[in-house]
């Protein structure tokens, strides 16, 4: 749509609203993502600065039906944890890839929209999703309501580990690893049975970082970029212990070349990336993360 569209539509939404006097001229930072949902509140304003401007992301917190899943019964997130996931996104993980990433890298690559759902997203069977993404630009997270932040292996479980794993699949799909990945646990992978083919700790046995992974190697691939950045070095070796002699060796190996690739084609050290998101993890109980700043 171009520009003057936007004008068109901000000025008629703006008269229909009757958001401002006739007398008022079209403000021109007006953003036509909250049309519909009337003014832009504090929040708003700073999602599209922080959010909209800074890295073309769009960050929906009001649940539109058109942007959900109607399949599930879903329930709108607060507004409230709202403003903590989305200073916990800026915190732990945007700014987190900017200490170690080229410029530009997060507002060319990053997923382009993420949407806040209250509840969890329970399928038939009684299990939920923890996340769902859609072409990799669009994330949905959900329990939003229960958002605990002063557990921050809970975070790592519930949201990040979602946001880190589909991030990736950006990045593989915009430049696809080696081959010699591939051929690694090749014989090994189990589709869409990863659900229940193994018994607990088989999967990593088998070089797995989790059940997940051994779905096919994209899914391998990103969940181990998921796993290893939200892991400290200590928590890792236990991890990687724990797979014993035979997935020991197999995970390292996929390591070594995640690490080379992060690096060669991204330029981005994965321990640094790893260092950045865990001395930030350790400082979280300082942050102020239920209230919004606008510069
Ligand atoms: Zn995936």
């Amino acid at each position: 749509m171009t520009k003057i569209k936007y004008w068109l539509l901000a000025t008629v939404m703006l008269f229909v609203l009757g958001a401002c006097s006739k007398d008022d001229e079209p403000d021109p930072d007006f953003s036509v993502i909250n049309m519909g949902n009337g003014e832009q509140n504090d929040f708003d304003k700073y999602l599209e600065k922080t959010f909209v401007d800074t890295y073309n992301i769009d960050f929906q917190y009001k649940m539109q039906d058109i942007e959900s899943d109607m399949s599930y019964a879903l329930v709108p997130a607060s507004y409230e944890n709202s403003i903590k996931m989305a200073n916990l996104i800026k915190y732990l993980c945007l700014d987190a890839y900017e200490e170690v990433a080229p410029d530009g890298f997060l507002k060319k690559y990053f997923p382009k929209m993420f949407m806040m759902v209250g509840s969890a997203g329970y399928r038939n069977n009684g299990t939920f999703m923890l996340g769902t993404a859609e072409g990799g630009l669009k994330i949905t997270l959900y329990m939003i309501n229960s958002l605990d932040v002063t557990n921050v292996d809970r975070l790592y479980e519930f949201y990040f580990r979602t946001i880190f794993h589909e991030f990736s699949h950006i990045l593989h799909q915009t430049k696809d690893y080696t081959t010699d990945f591939d051929k690694i646990s090749a014989v090994d992978y189990v589709g869409g049975s990863w659900n229940d083919a193994w018994d607990a700790g088989e999967s990593a046995a088998k070089g797995f970082i989790s059940d997940y992974s051994s779905k096919e190697t994209n899914e391998d691939f990103v969940e181990l970029i998921a796993h290893y950045i939200t892991n400290t070095p200590e928590s890792w070796e236990t991890k990687i212990a724990a797979a014993g002699e035979t997935g020991r060796p197999i995970i390292e190996q996929k390591i070594t070349i995640i690490k080379s690739y992060m690096k060669d084609v991204w330029d981005i050290d994965m321990n640094e990336l790893r260092e950045a998101i865990d001395s930030r993890a350790k400082k979280l109980d300082e942050q102020d993360l239920d209230n919004i700043t606008i510069n």
